[in-house]
């Protein structure tokens, strides 16, 4: 039994549980489960022999009776139920994505923003998980609340990179930044410093109950800027408590494939956005993806472990999936 294929199965229940809000204390718990698997990865069958699964960190009496089901059947009868009644079924063209071929994370922040760690400390983090590089993509000057970077910060930043560089054999450290879909689609800092940097992920954060029609104008223009690499959680949802932003997906979607624009699953638990629906859809309109942990710390980089299941369950191959290309692969994409 793969302790990741246990942490995807926790994490869907816990995804399944969000959109209940009764249930949300719990859907955080399967989720926190479901990450204390990713992370620790646990040898699950003797646990289960020893019927001790209550001794990995989050797991509880109930959540141990899931766990326990799964690691004997491989099988969970509990999220079988949840999908049935959610009417989110699994499917039968899923794809294959496995997390051992998965090459490197696009989407984390620093203490340079809102992150938690040093640059240093992320870049360890992903050489810990043998990433072959990591993006960091802190925020752009709007977001005052996390001391967004601006030009002058960003220069700062660059320097600091080339001596964390030196210090971590292995992981190719790309510049980016997660700038600001403004109101009017307009981006969050000059074209002369965003085409300098090796990221640029556009994400919609606030006024995101925009009019549909001005959503997706907005929407529009970010996905046909020449700068840009990747639309970050696309549609700024936070499952159970606050709904995305709505507007014409399709059109958007197929802007973004167009211009070479990669949609990002943001496996944060609280965001999970695209959803599996709406990256199916995405996929269909041509689109490439990235499936990123938008950490803050270097262990949210195991969301991603957990949250495959999604792309899977939206059946993107892993060949439309960047993060499983080499950093070759990958900055020829986001030339
Ligand atoms: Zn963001
Ligand atoms: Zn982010």
């Amino acid at each position: 039994m793969d302790a990741i294929a246990a942490a995807q199965a926790l994490s869907e229940i816990g995804y399944l549980l969000r959109q209940n809000e009764k249930e949300r204390f719990r859907a955080k718990a399967f989720s926190a489960a479901a990450w204390s698997i990713a992370l620790q990865r646990p040898d699950l069958e003797s646990l289960q022999r020893t019927e001790s699964l209550t001794q990995i960190e989050g797991v509880g009496e109930g959540i141990a009776r899931v766990l326990s089901d799964f690691v004997q059947t491989g099988q969970s009868r509990y999220l079988n139920r949840l999908r049935e009644q959610m009417q989110q079924p699994a499917r039968d063209d899923e794809s294959e994505l496995d997390f051992d071929d998965y090459q490197g994370d696009v989407h984390s922040h620093t203490n340079w923003s809102d992150g938690r760690a040093t640059m240093l400390e992320m870049a360890q983090g992903a050489q810990a998980l043998g990433y072959s590089y990591l993006g960091i993509t802190d925020h752009s000057p709007r977001i005052t609340v996390v001391h967004g970077l601006n030009a002058e910060r960003l220069v700062a930043q660059s320097r600091e990179m080339a001596e964390v560089q030196k210090q971590v054999d292995g992981v190719t450290l790309l510049q980016g930044i997660e700038v600001d879909i403004l109101e009017d689609g307009a981006l969050d800092l000059p074209d002369a410093v965003l085409e300098i940097l090796d990221v640029v992920i556009a994400s919609p954060h606030v006024k995101l109950r925009q009019e549909p029609a001005a959503m997706t104008e907005r929407m529009l223009r970010a996905a046909s800027h020449p700068h840009v690499d990747v639309i970050g959680h696309p549609t700024g949802r936070r499952p159970g408590s606050r709904e995305g932003a709505s507007y014409d997906f399709e059109a958007v979607f197929k802007e973004a494939a167009k211009h070479g624009i990669a949609l990002e699953i943001d496996a944060d638990p609280a965001r999970m956005d695209l959803s599996p629906e709406m990256a199916r859809l995405a996929f269909q309109c041509g689109c490439n993806f990235v499936v990123d942990a938008d950490a803050h710390a270097p262990a949210e980089f195991a969301y991603v472990a957990m949250a495959l299941w999604m792309g899977r369950r939206a059946g993107i191959p892993k060949e439309r999936i960047l993060n499983f290309g080499s950093v070759h692969e990958l900055t020829m994409a986001f030339e």
